[in-house]
């Protein structure tokens, strides 16, 4: 098909100093979870978004000298010529598919501990960052930076540079952003320094002038030079020369970079979850910086519509769209827009578990794209699929949740005649009641993007308000059985071993299906999370929404505990105290009786009493996986029919993120009957070329 004109503009090449981008799309520097450790596998995974047609794909972060060490948070290192060839790599692959290649040069300052290197880490004025925040909690502080610091951190930047040059990057980043080194020096927080590099503004920016200069100096004229800067703080600041700080720092390096990306200041407001964010909603931010450079500008937002990459072009907001998320969700993105085919994006639903895969220290998950980190190591392409031998046998999917619906529509791809049967009237599994919690409608995607891609595939035919039983499926003869029949939420209690045990003898007591069913409740209403993620904190906010009055209860020291890993816990906090819930962390209850709950104080043992006639317990999940053992069960019948294998995905196998279920459903479709039976394929390793000397001293 063709490209829409409207979109045409996307497709324009930018010029970024020396170097030309073939159109308007730019794959961010963003965190990969795989280091100089993977580096066929890093290699792959970027080079998935050159073919997918970006104009620009960058790196992640990456360390200029040991003295920046983020470990154990996985970054990448550009320290020595292995490195080079480890990233040499990736510009080559980039390079293949006629993509220019970023490096986003890194210096931690004051936010990383380097307990690699054990040497303290640096800072202006010995200011560490967020020293409470579960991410960087330390008990070292950085030391301050005397002028030799300052001197060799710029030489770093100078060699690093020439080293990301020599390994074939065309665009080299200075990154003053999200709490690094030169962040630090441009704010009064962190930099107390009475010498040139603190006081006035003038002074601030004195530090990052340098790094430009540097950096420009190694890139020779053959590299572009970039500079990634965090703005929301300085925008929040006065300035006596401009409209804010912020305006003042770009009006004086204005033209100095041949590149402004720019972005907000912490995890939670620069990578904000679609719960609690829109999409674009860095945009009062960043607005401005176009208005005060010649230099081309490029910001993220979450973008997945073309019509509003195209807006931000024409409002002049930016020159070109950035995306993180969008290119893991869809590393064809751009080439689906210039082939007319829109609605084949995959879109990014915002849930963040691709940033939790960083937090996690391991390579990239994402819920919409399984396929992303698997490029080499498992050999799955985004867009192909292995085709069925024998011109595909008859595969029947029990259950379209997410598990169900990726795995019937891969194999469908594959050339599976598929059945899909679903039993109640709509497709989609839990996505039907928790894409209509508070936030959720963008996850929505998961489901609509799927039923669109199965609707066009003849060998496939979906049945809703179908509940199988085992004979019916013995009646229908299929070779190979899948079963995606989820799980359920338990009303267990959490025991004082931390697992879920004991129940409650009241009729009051309640779990997230029986909400999705529209029970209806009594206040107050009491939601018990020991699930620690998302679902307790929405259904609390969705039943306070609905008017109820609602005390959320943990024996967590925080509410959503695991919501850290995806940067919503501020948000939740945020989200809960607007709708009215009262909190109660570090609380377990212990037992239910007129209209009352006891507590127990989780580190103390010491015992409250809450107000409570419905108590909504979320926690524990058990497989729906009963069809599953009587069909197993029906050895014979099973035989005489023809099934040659009946397995179970997702929540039916390990209750899990959507995020799994997506994964497990379409790892059994793509390795069915292929021989592979979800063994790692292959295993990478870094480039070394260690001397012999060294490495006898070394083993
Ligand atoms: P997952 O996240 O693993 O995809 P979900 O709970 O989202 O799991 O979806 C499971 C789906 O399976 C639900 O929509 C449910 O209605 C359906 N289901 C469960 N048992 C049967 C059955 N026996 N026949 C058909 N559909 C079933
Ligand atoms: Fe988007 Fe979620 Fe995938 Fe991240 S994990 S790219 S937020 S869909």
């Amino acid at each position: 098909m063709a490209r829409n004109p409207r979109y045409d503009i996307l497709f324009d090449p930018v010029r970024i100093g020396p170097v030309t981008a073939r159109n308007r799309f730019y794959a961010v520097p963003h965190a990969s979870g795989m280091t100089n450790a993977m580096p066929r596998m890093r290699a792959a995974f970027r080079e998935g978004k050159a073919e997918g047609g970006w104009g620009v794909v960058c790196t992640g972060y990456v360390s200029i000298d040991p003295g920046s060490d983020d470990a154990p948070l996985p970054y990448a290192t550009l320290w020595d010529d292995d490195d080079v060839r480890s990233h040499a790599l990736m510009t080559e692959a980039v390079h293949r598919h006629g993509a220019l290649a970023g490096i986003e040069l890194w210096h931690g300052g004051g936010c990383v501990m380097n307990r690699l290197s054990r040497t303290p880490s640096v800072s202006p004025s010995g200011t560490a960052w967020m020293p409470t925040h579960v991410s960087y909690i330390g008990n070292q502080r950085p030391r301050v930076m005397q002028h030799e610091d300052i001197r060799d951190v710029l030489e770093a930047q100078k060699h690093a540079a020439r080293r990301a040059r020599s390994a074939g990057f065309d665009i080299l980043y200075v990154y003053a952003g999200m709490g690094y080194l030169p962040y630090e020096f441009l704010l009064p927080e962190w930099n107390h320094r009475t010498d040139a590099y603190g006081g006035c503004l003038a002074n601030r920016v004195r530090f990052v002038r340098e790094l430009l200069e540097v950096t420009h100096e190694a890139a020779g004229g053959q590299c572009a030079v970039a500079l990634r800067i965090s703005l929301e703080e300085l925008r929040a600041r006065p300035s006596e020369h401009a409209a804010s700080e912020a305006h003042e720092v770009v009006q004086r390096l204005a033209d100095l970079p041949d590149l402004w990306d720019v972005k907000m200041d912490s995890e939670t407001s620069d990578c904000a979850p679609s719960r609690f964010a829109p999409e674009g909603s860095h945009e009062p931010v960043i607005a401005f910086v176009k208005s005060l450079t010649h230099k081309p500008v490029v910001g993220v937002g979450r973008f997945t519509s073309p019509d509003a990459m195209v807006g931000q072009i024409r409002r002049g907001v930016l020159d070109l769209i950035g995306a993180a998320r969008p290119s893991i969700a869809d590393p064809f993105l751009p080439r689906k827009i210039d082939e007319g085919r829109e609605e084949d994006i995959r879109e990014c639903i915002g849930c963040n578990i691709c940033i939790s895969s960083w937090h996690d220290g391991v390579p990239v998950r994402c819920t919409q794209n399984p396929t992303i980190g698997e490029e080499w190591r498992r050999q799955w392409h985004p867009e192909r699929v292995p085709p069925a031998p024998h011109g595909g046998t008859t595969v029947l999917v029990v259950g379209g949740g997410p598990a169900g619906l990726e795995c019937a529509l891969t194999l469908g791809r594959r050339g599976y005649e598929v059945t899909l049967a679903e039993a109640a009237d709509e497709l989609g599994g839990r996505l039907r009641f928790e894409t209509r919690l508070p936030g959720l409608a963008a996850w929505s995607r998961v489901l609509d993007w799927r039923r669109s891609q199965l609707q066009r595939l003849a060998n496939v035919s979906v049945y809703r308000g179908n509940r199988l039983g085992a004979d019916d499926i013995c009646e229908l003869q299929p070779a190979h059985v899948v079963l995606a029949t989820g799980s359920r939420w338990m009303p267990l209690l959490y025991s004082p071993l931390e697992v879920p045990a004991g129940t409650l003898d009241s009729p009051d007591v309640y779990t997230p299906d029986d909400v999705a069913a529209g029970v209806a409740l009594e206040d107050p209403v009491v939601v018990f999370d020991f699930d620690n993620y998302y679902m307790g904190s929405a259904v609390a906010e969705h039943l306070a929404r609905s008017g109820r009055i609602v005390r959320y209860v943990t024996p967590s020291g925080y509410v959503s505990a695991w919501a850290v890993m995806t940067n919503e816990q501020p948000q939740t906090y945020r989200a809960l105290s607007a709708a009215g819930v009262e909190l109660h962390t570090l609380s377990r209850v212990e037992s239910f009786s007129s209209s009352e709950l006891t507590l127990v104080n989780t580190f103390t043992s010491a015992r409250t009493r809450l107000a409570c006639r419905s108590l909504v317990i979320v926690g524990a999940r058990l497989p729906n996986d009963a069809l599953y053992h009587m069909l197993t069960a029906k050895h014979e019948e099973r035989t005489a029919a023809g099934i040659v294998s009946v397995t179970r995905v997702g929540d039916a196998l390990a209750p899990g993120a959507i995020a799994h279920a997506v994964y497990g459903g379409h790892r059994y479709a793509r390795e069915l009957e292929t021989g592979d039976s979800g063994r790692i394929v292959r295993r990478d390793v870094p480039l070394r070329s260690m001397s012999a000397p060294e490495t006898a001293r070394h083993a």
